[in-house]
Formats: structure tokens, sequence, C-alpha cells
């Protein structure tokens, strides 16, 4: 098995890299591999090219990654098929996709439609090729570059639970020999930044380097706190009276309670926590949600801080050894069942990986593929397009879903009806609100980030031309990137910037290999919370993102207004709304009343809609697939049952908000930013 390591990767290695997947292309004959060659920077000149949406530089070409799939509609299906042995899947996300795909594969009976509201399959999965250099074309560049833009997810991290499940995903699709890693050592995993207030700071990346950050204007007051966190009792400390009543109020605390993640902060450290929210946790938030600390529930998005504090008594305490903490409690028997549950899920899930790739990935930060996130959702439709229990329906948004018969459902799009003993909901909530007649709550309730998405190329040319003396890079320092607090002055609103040819080198082609230069690519963030009293048509348009990227890299890392100004360097903006579900206080309380409220449904209980996706169960796209498998499990574990036995149907997708009412998610991290 040959992983790909991006800190070590010498250019020389990175061209026969290239040359053997071509070669196995050829070998194999497989044709997900050949797809996605198809897109790769080799293949470039002969591929169909697509004008950019918004490019500054008149030498940019672009050609989107976003699957390619040869459709096949319901009305070529074979006649007299059984209703009762079709499920329809709804969105063409990551969720969807997973969905579809597991299901496909665990009920070869059954019929698997996916539909799919848009023209393209991916959902925010957006991955693109830009060719940047011409040979003719451009006066500095000679031979041909491109670089690999994301608009949306970037890189995947291999921890906990919901990485191994993406893992054993990629497994499946034969993906694990084409990652790009990013080791833990890397510069890009080490160094993040802050800018505050107006400087880049370096925050610390390990205990050694824990000391000077307490000299951090963004990290002023953290020894306080800690200790103010140390000193204020757990609010989930055993009632003094054992009463019925107080131990009614126990419960709910542990069951029921929620809280922003400013009213937290502020609550275990005291007038610090305000400091370091604005200093700090809102700029991390912004890297995480494009959101804010005052409307995001601790619980359902920093869910491992309210974990130790219910645990352990507060999150330093957390930290300490069990025999310095005398505010850790005996678990209960369901906290101790969840646990044995979620340790056996991933001892599951790592048995499927074996050894060798689990072992690997322990020393892994992030990760992503040459032909970006992508490469995932190809391969899983090329995968799906194989199966002949798989269809698909582009441009087909589901308006209407009824409850017809006692086990069949109706789903309208404007061109088609589809008949569906199960339909897997994997579209945003908001939108199944509005295509299910007999209401059911909180679909709409939570808000979502508007988000500017600004993608700039400096082809490597520009680096010799605008690098002078001992520097032979165009940024200021070697990085992730770097986030903005809310402390930061910020007129133009910016979340942060990911320096992307810094941690995937590898994914960008330079023109001459022996210059050792590659393309400059960072990712400009704007909006989210900043944008919230804005009304939707008052957002910067894609020119005035462009304008405000621009200000931003000027003023933060210094980057000349001739270089930002040079006809060569490559800008693209997209305005992307309602892109990232926040989940708000309550969420958790919110999806317990939803599962009851669905199990009960006339029309739609019994396991008849199942929800999946962002909007419910996690953001990360390992949150997407782990919960996209677990419901595929339950679904084809019931449908076997029921084939067998007329065994009944229970499925939400929202099980595990009932399962573990301590902990329901596994995992609210990812990072926007990569
Ligand atoms: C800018 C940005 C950066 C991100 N960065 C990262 C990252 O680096 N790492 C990470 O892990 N995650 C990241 N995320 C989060 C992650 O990409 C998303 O949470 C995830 O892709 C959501 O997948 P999904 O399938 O649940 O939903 P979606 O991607 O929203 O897919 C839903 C699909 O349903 C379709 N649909 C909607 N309504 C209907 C209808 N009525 N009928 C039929 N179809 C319908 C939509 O067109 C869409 O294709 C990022 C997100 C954004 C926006």
């Amino acid at each position: 098995m040959s992983l790909r390591c991006c800190a070590t990767q010498s250019a020389a290695r990175e061209a026969s890299g290239r040359l053997s997947h071509l070669a196995r292309l050829r070998q194999t004959g497989c044709r997900a591999l050949r797809t996605i060659a198809c897109s790769c920077a080799i293949c470039a000149t002969s591929s169909r090219l697509r004008k950019l949406q918004l490019c500054s530089s008149p030498d940019a070409r672009a050609r989107s990654s976003s699957p390619r799939i040869s459709l096949r509609r319901q009305s070529s299906f074979p006649a007299g098929n059984d209703p009762s042995r079709q499920i329809v899947v709804i969105g063409g996300g990551i969720s969807g996709l997973t969905a579809a795909l597991y299901l496909a594969r665990g009920l070869p009976e059954h019929r698997i439609v996916l539909l799919e509201a848009t023209s393209r399959l991916g959902g925010w999965i957006d991955s693109t090729r830009v060719d940047i250099g011409h040979v003719g074309n451009n006066e500095r560049s000679k031979g041909q570059e491109t670089a690999l833009l994301e608009a949306g997810p970037r890189s995947i991290r291999p921890s906990g639970a919901p990485g191994l499940a993406m893992l054993g995903l990629l497994k499946s699709l034969s993906l694990i020999p084409r990652l790009l890693l990013v080791p833990k050592t890397a510069p890009s995993a080490q160094n993040r930044f802050i800018y505050y207030p107006n400087a880049l700071q370096r925050l610390p990346s390990n205990l050694l380097s824990l000391p000077k950050a307490f000299f951090l204007p963004s990290l002023k007051g953290i020894l306080k706190g800690a200790w103010h966190d140390f000193r204020t009792p757990s609010r989930f400390a055993r009632p003094k009276s054992e009463s019925a009543l107080e131990k009614e109020r126990q419960r709910a605390r542990e069951q029921d309670a929620d809280e922003s993640i400013s009213t937290f902060i502020v609550r275990r450290m005291g007038k610090s926590g305000e400091l370091l929210r604005d200093r700090l946790f809102s700029a991390v938030l912004h890297g995480i949600y494009a959101g804010s600390p005052h409307v995001l529930s601790v619980r359902s998005t920093l869910g491992a801080l309210w974990k130790a504090e219910q645990r352990h008594g507060s999150p330093v305490r957390a930290a300490l050894p069990s025999w310095l903490n005398k505010g850790k409690r005996q678990l209960t028997s369901q906290e101790k069942a969840a646990d044995e549950a979620a340790a056996k899920e991933v001892s599951r899930y790592e048995k499927e990986l074996g050894d060798v790739i689990v072992g690997r990935m322990k020393g892994i930060s992030v990760y992503s593929l040459p032909e970006g996130v992508g490469e995932i959702t190809q391969a899983i439709v090329d995968e799906l397009e194989r199966m002949p229990n798989a269809q698909f329906a582009l441009n087909a948004p589901v308006t209407n879903i009824v409850g017809r018969e006692a086990r069949s459902l109706k789903l309208s799009t404007p061109h088609s009806t589809y008949s569906a003993s199960r339909i897997v909901a994997a579209q945003p909530s908001a939108s199944l609100d509005r295509s299910t007649s007999t209401s059911l709550p909180w679909l709409s309730h939570n808000p979502g980030a508007n988000v500017g998405v600004v993608n700039v190329i400096f082809p490597s040319s520009l680096a010799s031309h605008f690098v002078s003396g001992a520097k032979d890079r165009l940024l200021p320092v070697e990085g992730f990137g770097y986030l903005i607090p809310t402390a930061t002055e910020n007129v133009d609103g910016v979340l942060g910037v990911v320096f992307d040819s810094d941690s995937l080198p590898d994914q960008d082609v330079a023109a001459h290999a022996s210059t050792g230069q590659t393309p400059t690519k960072l990712t400009v963030m704007i909006g989210g919370p900043h944008w919230t009293s804005k009304r939707e048509h008052s957002f910067p348009k894609e020119q005035e993102l462009v304008d405000i990227a621009k200000r931003a890299l000027n003023s933060h890392l210094g980057l000349s207004k001739d270089l930002l100004e040079d006809r060569s360097a490559v800008y693209r903006a997209k305005l992307q709304l309602k892109c990232i579900p926040h989940y708000a206080v309550g969420h958790i309380a919110r999806m317990r009343d939803l599962d009851d409220k669905l199990r009960a449904h006339p029309d739609f209980g019994n396991g008849r809609l199942v929800l999946a996706g962002a909007s419910y169960t996690g953001v990360s796209l390992n949150d997407c697939v782990l919960h996209a498998r677990r419901l595929a499990d339950r679904i084809i574990a019931e449908e076997r049952a029921g084939s067998v036995s007329g065994g009944s149907r229970s499925i939400t997708g929202l099980e595990s908000f009932v399962e573990d009412r301590t902990f329901a998610l596994q995992s609210g991290a990812i990072n926007l930013n990569g």
C-alpha cells in the first residue's frame, strides 16, 4: 500500500506517483479511476474546459470535478417493480450518496433511487481543477500549471468513530492509496495562527510551547480563567437533598439542559472567559462553523467540554489525573452502556480498516485527495452506476411527500412521481419541511451560516518575480492559516484565511517540477456571524468578495498590491447561502422531540421516513458518513428481518439522540478551514 505523505514527498516522487496512477488506470481498466483520470492534471489539455464563474485572470480555465453520471431515469426502470422494495434517497450530498451506496450494496433485491434537486451531485462538496498557466498565453509561465480549488470542504480528519467510518468508506472505494496525508508533525498541522489585535499569533501546538503562549495577547487571562473553572462547582453536582423533586431537577439538568458556548465559557471561567471568548473561542468557531458563540449550543457543538463538566466536574479537572480530582463522579449505568457501545463501534471500524491503515492514520492530522474531496463523490457515483439496483435523477427537487397507503409513500418532483416503501431524507431539514404537507416540528428551527468563499491562486511564476533575497515563498509564515476573533477590528467581516498550498501542495502541478516552485493557493472565508444583521440581497457580490479578500491579504499578510493585482493571479468567489447548519441552544432536546413525533407519525412513522444529513447529527463530512452508514445498517437489518418475519420497523435516523442521552453527537469537530 502506498499512502502518500505531503510533508516528505519530493517533486520527483510526485511525478512518479502521478505516472503510476495513470499506469494503474490503464492496467486495471477500472472505470472509477478512469473517470478521475480524465480530470487529472496530466489529461488537462484534452478535457472540456469551462469558464470560471468569476476569475480575474484572463488565462485561468476551470474544470469542475462534480461527478459525471449518465442518467438512468425512473421511466426507464423495468415495469412491474414492487414499490414495497423501493427506497428513495432525497439529496445527492455526501450523506445521501453514502446512504444510497450502502443500501444498494446491502439490499440487492431492492431498488434504490436517488433524487437530487440540482444538476450536479456532491452537495457542498465542490472540487475544481483550474489551468493557471498555458504555453503562449502567459508571458511569465512556460509549460502547464494547474491548481485544485475547493469551494466547500477541503480536508478530513481521520480521528474517532466518524473518522474511521469515513476511512472505511474510502477503503471500500479503493481510494486509500490515493490519499494525500498531512502528518501531525507537518508545519501546516503545527502552525495555526490567530490574527489579533493586528498581527499573526501562533497558537501553542504542544505542551512545550504552552508556557510561551500565556504571554500571547489572545490567550491573556487563560490561567486566571482555568483557576476559576477549577473552583466553580459543576452544574451537575449531586443535590444535597434526596427528595423526589431534587432528583427530577437533577435528571432534567443531566438530560435536557443546554446553554450557548458563550454562557458556558463565562460561567466556567468568569470575567477571563469573556476575554477568551472574544479573542480565542470566537476565532475557533469562525473556523469550524462560521458561527457565533452566542448562538451555538455548547452541548451539540463542543460536546467534549459539556461532558467534561458532567463527568469530571469541570473541563480543567477533566485534564487532571483522577486522584487529584474530587469532582469526578461514578458513571451511571446508561453512560457506561453508551461508552461501551461507542468503543464497540470504533473497534468494528478499526477491524474493517485493518491494523496497517489504523496505525498509519494515528500520525495523521488531516488528509485529502489529488483531485480534492470531490474524488469521493465521484467514486461513489461510479460504483452506484455499475449497480443494477441503483438509479439517479438530477434536476429532480422533491416538492411534496405524502403517505398514501399503510406501507407506501408518494413523492412528487416537477416532472415525475415516485412510490417508495421508505424515504431517506438527506436534504437540508428546511427543504424537507417545505415538502412535507403534514408538519414535523423543528425542521426549520436552526439558522445556517452564509459564507463568502474566495479562492486565490498565485502561479509559481509570481514567486520568482515577487520574492527576493533569502525568502523563497510569497507568504510570510508557513502553516495551516489564520482565524480572526471578534475582538479584532474587522469591518470587512473576514473569518479567516487557509494556506491551502502549505497543507496540500501535491494537489497542484507546477509548470516546471525542476524549479521546486508550486502555485501559492489560499482561501479567504468571509461573513458568517458578521452578516447576521444583513438581509440576503445586501450580501457582498462576487467582485466585492474578491476586493475584501485582496484587502485582507494586503493588510494581514503584507502581500503587495502589485502581486494582488498581477494579471496572472486567479480569484474565484462564491457566495454559499445557509451552508453550515448552526445547532442552536436546545438542539438535542428538539431532536428528541422530533424523534418522538416522527416515530408516532401516521404517514411517516414506522420507519417510513428516515432523516439523514448535516442538519441533525453533525456537520463534518465524517459525521455525515458515519450517520449515513449507521442508518443504512439499521435499514438493511430491518428490511432483512422484515422480509423473513414481517418484523416491525422503527428507525428515524435520530436514534443517537435517544440512545446516548448524555452526549448525543459524536463530534461537532470539523474545521471549516481545513
Ligand atoms: C465552505 C464549507 C467548508 C467546509 N469545510 C469542511 C471541511 O473542511 N471538512 C469537513 O469535514 N466538512 C466541511 N464542511 C461541512 C460539510 O461539507 C457539509 O456539512 C457536508 O458536505 C453536508 O453534506 P450533506 O450531504 O449532509 O448535505 P448537502 O451537501 O447540503 O447535500 C444536500 C443535497 O440535497 C439536495 N436537495 C436539497 N433540497 C432537495 C429536494 N427538495 N429534493 C432533492 N434534493 C434536494 C441539495 O441540492 C444537495 O445536493 C464545509 C462546508 C462548507 C459549506
